[in-house]
């Protein structure tokens, strides 16, 4: 992994300007700071004001676990791809992946309701995802063992992605956010793809490993396959402002 902004590395980014470029974020803990209450996330003025200019010059995509109304809530910007459920969501082609989904999501509640979770936990149906929450929990520990204990019990067996203090179960086998950055390349015609995310889902695009692909981590993981990383959050702002000032 390479820190993005070495200054021999920023011609990289400059070079995505000149070809036909999808930008793509995560929204949580990339575009969003993190927050401890998940409802408050919200995008900074600056960051809004960037995304909404980029927007008038290329493609932008934000791939996230949030559902896409919950989205909408918070980026008020036209002409921008939004994709939730981690990749599952506002895809037009994976309808009937989608109503699968959905289904399986009603079969594990009914499960999950059966179970006793705790003080501290809270389960948001994200219709076509779940995602368990235990930040609230006094002990976090106890907490996060008891849901994973739970969740091998469910039928089907779901893909679980880990999360800041959440576990995220989705259908097994159901398109994450790689194939749906390849999904838009394909539509859209896009020849390379810029992407910053933050968490283990979005591993997901760091392994696609295609020559199309620039990907940054925001924080350094050695066992990230992503080829960049930034120190922290606020310097999303920055890649922004960066790929602007080279349009
Ligand atoms: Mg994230």
């Amino acid at each position: 992994m390479h820190y993005l902004f070495e200054k021999k590395f920023l011609k990289h980014i400059q070079q995505l300007s000149k070809k036909n470029t999808l930008f793509a974020f995560d929204f949580d803990g990339t575009l969003a700071k993190i927050s401890k209450n998940a409802d408050k996330a919200t995008l900074s003025r600056r960051n809004h004001a960037f995304l909404m200019r980029l927007s008038c010059l290329a493609p932008v995509a934000i791939i996230s676990g949030r559902g896409v109304d919950d989205l909408k809530k918070r980026i008020d910007i036209p002409d921008i791809d939004l994709v939730g459920n981690h990749g599952l969501e506002g895809i037009h082609r994976w309808k009937s992946k989608q109503m699968k989904a959905k289904k399986l999501c009603q079969q594990w509640l009914r499960q999950l309701k059966r179970h006793h979770l705790g003080p501290g936990v809270f389960i948001e149906n994200k219709k076509y995802s779940l995602s368990i929450h235990f930040r609230d929990s006094k002990n976090k520990k106890i907490s996060a063992k008891k849901i994973a204990d739970t969740i091998e019990q469910l039928k089907p067996s779901p893909r679980i992605i880990h999360g800041k203090c959440v576990y995220n179960i989705i259908p097994a086998h159901s398109p994450h956010k790689g194939t749906a950055l390849l999904e838009l390349k394909r539509v859209k015609k896009i020849k390379k793809i810029f992407y910053v995310g933050d968490d283990d889902t979005d591993e997901d695009v760091f392994k696609l490993k295609s020559p199309a692909l620039l990907s940054v981590r925001v924080g350094k993981k050695n066992t990230s396959q992503a080829q960049y990383y930034l120190q922290r959050q606020s310097e999303v702002s920055k890649v922004l402002e960066t790929i602007l000032s080279f349009f």
